[in-house]
């Protein structure tokens, strides 16, 4: 089958523009209080915004920093954690997270992921917790073999708006006595049920801290960059107030050293106005996500759709399906127009930049199978049915079109549950 023509309207993989539009003049009006007062870096605006937002994300304490990348690294500096030791994380991440482990003087490793959910599996972190590590009499630390290191944190990834299963991740930390950071970068609004508490709970509201950006392209976006941290903690969040300020616990005062990493009050200004219509893009964003899964149920391709685990409330700040020729897929959109992309292609264990870490092809091989497959389609609060209608058509004819074999789970590796 021929994709459709060109001449039809560019449907775009995320559309920064409508949103603006329509709230253009409060945007305007934000940027017009920031001139008329003065105010630029810090001040009232950046402490309303931090308010709100904690609210939102069901936290005592919000500090606005500069990016999501700044978020991870301060709440890691604040963790107090021994310098040099392990920081577990995922390999299917963007690059923030582990240069935010890096850049905070700790050791990055990895475990794999859960194919179901693209997140962290706990069944790998706790055998790498078990088999790979060793309690040291003397000290008491949990150290790695390989690494000669003690692990001093975990950080689960919230990829894709979906919460990493927390309550088993927890539950490791508890036992290991090791410090939870949240990468929520991707994850404002979403939810996770715990059944050890027989609760929801926000993203960004489970771990010591957690690191949400203010990217442009994220859920809550800034015009420009921005980021918060979120904690339930109070010596944290003064230890991050200080970070983000080059370590000044009053003009001039320097408790430690710090870094130049506040949140704009212009950037402030316009997530307060954006964040009131956060629940709403969000909700949009699950419906949008819901009629793709029906369309593709009804095209017969019920195993394309992501899964949701019951314990999910996802934001779908990406909408991630897995086909084996997916530069073929791409391509074949864009030549109806249609606007795909990759996140991420190459996992973190594999990247140049980590070369030293010393690991090979095989290491993690749920995330270089998923990461070799993955294709974001378009998602973003102002889809249109007929949008999405014509996305599923095209992958619909492209996976059949190239056997429909080639398509779905069946084939992959076996689920760990
Ligand atoms: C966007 C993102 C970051 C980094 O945020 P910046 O604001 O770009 O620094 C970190 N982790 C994940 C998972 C992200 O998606």
């Amino acid at each position: 089958m021929k994709p459709e023509m060109k001449t039809a309207d560019k449907i775009p993989f995320l559309d920064l523009i409508t949103p603006h539009k329509e709230l253009r003049d409060e945007l305007v009006e934000t940027f017009g209080n920031a001139l008329d007062a003065g105010a630029f870096v810090g001040g009232a605006a950046v402490e309303n915004f931090e308010k709100d937002f904690a609210s939102f994300c069901a936290a005592e304490h919000c500090v606005g920093v500069g990016s999501g990348t700044d978020a991870l690294r301060f709440a890691l500096m604040a963790a107090g954690l021994k310098k040099g030791s392990i920081v577990v994380t995922v390999p299917n991440t963007f690059i923030a997270t582990t240069e935010a482990i890096s850049q905070a003087g700790l050791t990055v490793d990895f475990v794999d992921i859960d194919e179901r959910t693209f997140n962290m599996d706990p069944a790998k972190l706790r055998q790498y917790l078990e088999v790979e590590c060793y309690v040291d009499p003397n000290s008491g630390d949990l150290i790695n073999k390989r690494l000669s290191r003690p692990v001093g944190a975990i950080v689960p990834v919230h990829l894709y708006g979906q919460t990493a299963d927390m309550d088993p991740i927890l539950e490791l930390a508890e036992r290991y006595g090791l410090t939870v950071i949240e990468d929520a970068c991707q994850a404002h609004g979403a939810e996770y049920f715990s059944k050890r508490e027989n609760r929801w709970k926000k993203a960004g509201s489970m771990g010591l801290a957690a690191a949400f950006s203010f990217y442009p392209g994220k859920n809550l976006g800034a015009c420009g960059e921005g980021g918060a941290v979120t904690t339930n903690d109070a010596a944290v969040a003064k230890t991050i107030r200080m970070l983000r300020d080059h370590g000044q616990s009053q003009k001039y005062f320097h408790e430690i050293e710090g870094f130049n990493g506040r949140l704009d009050a212009i950037q402030a200004g316009i997530l307060q106005v954006k964040l009131r219509h956060l629940a709403d893009w969000n909700e949009n964003r699950r419906a949008a996500a819901a009629r793709y899964r029906d369309l593709f149920v009804e095209a017969g391709a019920a195993d394309l759709p992501p899964i949701e685990p019951e314990w999910a409330t996802g934001v779908y700040h990406l909408y991630v399906i897995r086909v084996q020729d997916r530069m073929g897929l791409i391509r074949y959109l864009g030549e109806a127009n249609i606007g795909a992309a990759i996140h991420y292609p190459v996992p973190l264990h594999l990247q140049n930049a980590y070369k030293s870490l010393g690991y090979s092809e095989g290491d993690f091989p749920v995330s270089e199978l998923v990461s070799s497959e993955i294709v974001s389609l378009p998602m973003f609060p102002n889809l249109r049915d007929d949008q999405q209608e014509r996305v599923v058509r095209g992958v619909m004819s492209f996976v059949s079109g190239a056997g429909l074999q080639n398509r779905g789970r069946e084939r992959r590796l076996v689920a760990t549950h």
